[in-house]
């Protein structure tokens, strides 16, 4: 529970008394599937304080901004926030990421780096390797800009409402939208951390019909516990489990099985590491080969042992330097790397 005089340090605008003595800020109302890190922040700037201000009140000693947020919060952590602002427990846990990916029945645990199906931001103190994705139709539509939890699923790639790709770096200097990251200007979650471009006026490209498809299914699968597939209907997690294999393939071609057991690409960058871009690509490829796959097929990537459940981790690319020339897809999967590290989006 955060005190009294800790909480007066912040602004007065972002204060309140509760009967008992406890000191409550004032957060902003949550928007509709708002992330964790998104609501915080928006309170911060309308609060006219620092984001590690506000956070140091709820979190005393706790760095929060140098954590995934969205992931979600431990029992202790969500209960000091409760206390500190007020707001209800579960509807604190409905901005989680944990809240949203759950049906998956992947293992969401804090000591893995990267949670299936949650585009991972690679975050090293307050700078991200990955870029926050968001819609500049909807961020210029709405009144209050926030982000929505549906964007940081890593197979939504594009808004459905404005039929656009999600961006995920600023179209003037490329450099990846970092909303949280430390920076002398003011943080916002509409312009650009290095050179102040405002994101609504950004023109994103259309949305691939396969992979708005593909999308649109997928959100329906997670909402439904079922989704058909040639002619099966099988439960969410092992739905996801094919589409999360099937993303991992190289070509179109081969998802073409026939009964025979697809082959996954070498290793690469999981799909949740992989750009707005790629996963665009990639979904859209797979959409049109599974519309026409047979039962048959289905069955077999349901029950091969190729089949790489949710989570798994792969081996990293080897290169032998006496082997000859580079695979173009190991210097691809290099450079894509490369431009993450250097917070730099991969086109
Ligand atoms: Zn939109
Ligand atoms: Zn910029």
């Amino acid at each position: 529970m955060p005190s009294a005089p800790e909480a007066c340090t912040a602004p007065r605008s972002c204060e309140a008394r509760l009967p008992e003595g406890d000191c409550v800020i004032r957060l902003a109302p949550i928007q509709v599937d708002e992330t964790l890190s998104s609501w915080l922040l928006r309170s911060a700037v309308a609060a006219r304080c620092e984001p590690l201000t506000l956070t140091g009140v709820i979190w005393p000693g706790w760095r929060a901004w140098t954590v995934d947020l969205d992931r979600g919060l431990s029992d202790a952590r969500l209960d000091a926030l409760h206390r500190a602002c007020g707001v209800d427990a579960e509807r604190i846990r409905a901005c989680e990421m944990r809240d949203l990916l759950r049906p998956l029945g992947a293992s969401l645990s804090h000591a893995e780096p990267v949670w299936p199906w949650l585009a991972a931001r690679g975050m090293r103190n307050r700078r991200n390797a990955g870029g926050q994705p968001f819609c500049p139709e909807c961020l210029a539509s709405d009144v209050r800009p926030y982000l929505r939890r549906a964007w940081r699923a890593a197979w939504n790639v594009g808004c459905l409402n404005h039929g656009c790709e999600l961006l995920e770096h600023c179209c003037k200097c490329l450099a990846v939208h970092q909303p949280f990251r430390d920076t002398p200007r003011p943080v916002s979650l509409t312009s650009c951390w290095n050179c102040q471009f405002d994101h609504r006026s950004a023109i994103a490209s259309r949305l691939d019909p396969w992979a708005a498809e593909m999308q649109a299914r997928a959100d329906t699968v997670l909402k439904c516990g079922t989704g058909a597939l040639g002619s099966l209907e099988v439960a969410t997690p092992a739905w996801f489990g094919v589409l999360q294999h099937c993303v991992r393939l190289k070509q179109p071609k081969e998802l073409m099985v026939n009964g025979n057991p697809p082959v996954p690409i070498g290793p690469g960058l999981r799909f949740e590491l992989l750009s707005v871009r790629e996963r665009h690509l990639r979904l859209g490829r797979v959409a049109s080969q599974l519309a026409q796959m047979t039962s048959q097929d289905v069955s077999c990537l349901l029950a091969g042992p190729q089949h790489p459940r949710s989570g798994e981790k792969r081996r990293s690319p080897t290169f032998r330097p006496n082997s000859g020339a580079r695979p173009a897809g190991l210097v691809r999967q290099e450079w894509a790397r490369l431009l993450r590290r250097m917070h730099r989006a991969y086109l």
